[in-house]
């Protein structure tokens, strides 16, 4: 990326306000009146064709009259003049285009986006826009929006999909005692889009965290590279997951991949973490923002009262985070601090008699205590204590505790005076919140992160054994016939050109040729029915199991050939399959969409009920590792079945990882070639025993 470029952009030097205006109420005059009221200390230049000053300020009719250098210019003017001044300021050498003017693919005119975004492209400026409200910099001084102020200020960086939502968040900081230093915001997304922006943000020295607000990725891989690459964190409140992806679905996969689980996958195999609604973008924002990322399991509560410690202990069940008791010593070490009816398992609750002296001392004990990976500290308002005291006692202890790289978080339940003690912590560095689920539900976010750096720092590795050619070969055989499918036959050929292990499989064309292949292969046999006009072959009674001899095999020919007749009167029969017949194995499914942001991404489920009723799958954006595999077997609801419930046998687990690890890289390497795919099923032996793919489908792309 274009780093210089970005800089003229987002931290301008100097900016022309295009469409400036003495009219008040007009966003051209909101603007420079915003970049003046934010005591912007670089140079302005408002660019109207009639007026010579404005708000005070010496006003050019074009961007070519200005005398000085311009870094970004803010365009305000309609829609379609928009073209002519992007070729006015690329001409004058403007670095980026702040085009808040809307009119554009909102509406339909993809075609004016575009031609812009070529002008400006054509001079090497790049675009933020259009149809948003501009760049807010508390650093920077810097209000360059129609957004009325500058957000509280703070460490988090926002970029907004949504304009209005934007100003209202940008109002918001200021009750919710959020601070932000940057807002952002980036509309249509013509040019400048998420990656760059969390790219950009991730070198800013004066952004902690990245928050999002994302309605829809144009290219998801990009942002999921981006996202791998900061080493800030990154929290995203989605919206519209429900409507997401289900279109032009047709198979099993498709639709099952239609309910936004692939975005949930993507932003964890990114690293994101996510916000499930506006108050919680906020929550986790500033927890984020002041805090390290919690890097073990263990959190300790503390608290003055049982109430909240119940309530905290709930929550962090429902947030991942369960407890575990404290280990002797540091209740042993807590106890000193409480009375003889306090507790010191955990929640450790010191009782409504706690005061500063007894908050500081279990707090100091045991934020330093290296069986501690994070600290909840709870409180709740008491006639005995005061808020404020209660807030500075545990701030001193967390100081002179002097370890770093853990989390905290702080819930005070009360009053007026609790209200100022969370915001005395707030300025002091402390996430302070006013229910203990929140401050929970802030230290799973840094948990969340944690856990999620730690499973992408495990890198895909290609397997080298793979014969890419080979499958390529297969498909082109299939497109030279007008085949839009792949036979079982063709998609086993390329499952084991990647080094599934699949049931073998030969084509009959007649009863003897049938009888001749189950006796090389050795019954009992499974037959199928081969055509590219039968996708499932068992809703046209095409599938006999457990074919015992030749008579058998004979009969079975027959009636498959009639039955898919009877099905389909017009299908092109290829003949019929011959296959070893696996022995039984616990059926799961892996199969494949080509998601139109990610790109292809893997689905696993189990076979029958727990995929057809259930839904119960799990997905990854392609190509994931075996260990990432791995974590999916776990991630299913019927995951147990596999690790071996009741009383049964573990299942191989290791040799499945492998397999869907392979299936991966096969869909990521044909990813231009295949939309869907699937082996449904796999069978899955005890540990040890590996697994066999039975039955396989690719479909091709249009
Ligand atoms: P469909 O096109 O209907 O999905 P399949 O090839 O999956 O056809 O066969 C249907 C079922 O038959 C499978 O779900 C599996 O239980 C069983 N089956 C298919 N092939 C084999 C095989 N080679 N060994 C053992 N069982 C098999
Ligand atoms: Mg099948």
């Amino acid at each position: 990326m274009d780093l210089e470029a970005l800089n003229g952009l987002l931290r301008p030097q100097s900016i022309a306000v295009v469409g400036a205006s003495n009219k008040e109420g007009k966003i051209g005059y909101t603007v420079v009146k915003n970049l003046l009221d934010s005591h912007y200390e670089g140079v302005i230049y408002p660019i109207n064709p009639t007026d010579s000053e404005i708000l005070g300020l010496k006003a050019y009719p074009s961007v070519l009259d200005v005398p000085g250098t311009i870094d970004a210019a803010t365009i305000i003017v309609p829609a379609k003049l928009v073209p002519m001044v992007t070729e006015e300021c690329g001409k004058k050498g403007v670095k980026g285009l702040i085009i808040i003017a809307s009119g554009f693919s909102e509406v339909g005119r993809q075609d004016l986006e575009k031609q812009v975004v070529d002008i400006a492209h054509s001079y090497g400026m790049r675009v933020l826009g259009p149809n948003i409200v501009g760049i807010l910099s508390n650093s920077d001084l810097c209000n360059a929006s129609f957004a009325p102020f500058l957000p509280l200020p703070g460490k988090a960086a926002l970029v907004s999909q949504s304009g209005a939502l934007l100003i209202a968040m940008d109002a918001s900081t200021y009750t919710r005692r959020v601070g932000f230093d940057k807002m952002v915001s980036i509309g249509n997304m013509s040019d400048v889009n998420f990656a760059d922006t969390i790219e950009w943000l991730d070198q800013d020295e004066s952004t902690a965290c990245i928050s999002l607000y994302i309605e829809g990725l144009r290219n998801g891989r990009a942002f999921i590279n981006a996202a791998l690459n900061a080493v800030k964190p990154i929290i995203a409140l989605k919206a519209g997951v429900s409507a997401h992806g289900a279109a032009a679905a047709a198979s099993h996969t498709g639709s099952l991949a239609g309910s936004g689980k692939i975005y949930d996958t993507a932003f964890q195999q990114g690293g994101v973490v996510r916000a499930s609604d506006l108050n919680n973008l906020f929550d986790r924002t500033l927890a984020l923002s002041l805090q390290p990322p919690m890097q073990g399991d263990n959190m300790l509560i503390i608290t003055n009262g049982g109430g909240v410690g119940v309530l905290a202990t709930d929550a962090a069940e429902r947030y991942g985070v369960p407890l575990r008791f404290a280990p002797a010593d540091v209740q042993a070490e807590l106890r000193k601090h409480m009375p003889e009816f306090g507790s010191a398992k955990n929640p450790v609750d010191l009782t409504g008699m706690a005061g500063k002296d007894w908050y500081y001392a279990s707090v100091r004990f045991a934020f330093a205590h290296p069986w501690v990976d994070a600290l909840a500290v709870l409180y709740c308002e008491t006639a005995m204590t005061d808020p404020l005291e209660i807030a500075q006692g545990i701030k001193q202890a967390l100081e002179d505790a002097g370890v770093e790289g853990k989390p905290v978080a702080v819930s005070f339940v009360g009053g007026e005076q609790s209200a100022a003690a969370r915001k005395w912590l707030v300025e002091n560095g402390i996430p302070a919140y006013d229910a203990p689920d929140v401050a929970i539900n802030a230290l799973a976010a840094l948990r969340e992160y944690a856990r999620s750096r730690q499973m992408a720092a495990v890198p895909f590795q290609r397997y080298a054994d793979v014969d890419e050619a080979a499958a390529r070969q297969i498909i082109a055989n299939a497109r030279a016939h007008k085949n839009s499918s792949l036979t079982e036959i063709e998609s086993k050929k390329i499952f084991r050109a990647y080094g599934m292990p699949v049931a073998m499989t030969e084509l009959a064309t007649t009863e003897d040729e049938a009888v001749q292949i189950a006796e090389q292969i050795g019954y009992p046999i499974v037959m199928k029915i081969m055509s590219h006009d039968i996708l499932h072959k068992s809703d046209a009674g095409g599938v006999k199991v457990n074919v015992k001899n030749a008579e058998g095999a004979r009969e079975a020919f027959r009636t498959i050939i009639a039955n898919a007749k009877a099905y389909k009167a017009d299908a092109v029969i290829e003949g019929v399959a011959v296959q070893e017949m696996a022995p039984w194995g616990t059926e799961v499914i892996v199969g494949s969409v080509n998601d139109p942001t990610f790109g292809p991404s893997v689905m696993f489920g189990l076979g029958g009920i727990f995929v057809e009723i259930l839904k119960d799958v799990t997905f990854r954006v392609a190509p994931v590792s075996a260990e990432q595999s791995y974590k999916m077997l776990e991630e299913i609801k019927a995951g147990a079945i596999l690790a071996g419930a009741r009383g049964e046998e573990p299942r191989d687990r290791k040799a499945l990882s492998e397999v869907l690890s392979r299936y991966s890289q096969m869909i990521t390497d044909l990813g231009d070639e295949i939309s869907e795919s699937d082996a449904n099923p796999v069978l899955v032996y005890e540990e040890g025993q590996g697994v066999k793919v039975v039955d396989a489908r690719i479909i091709l792309k249009k």
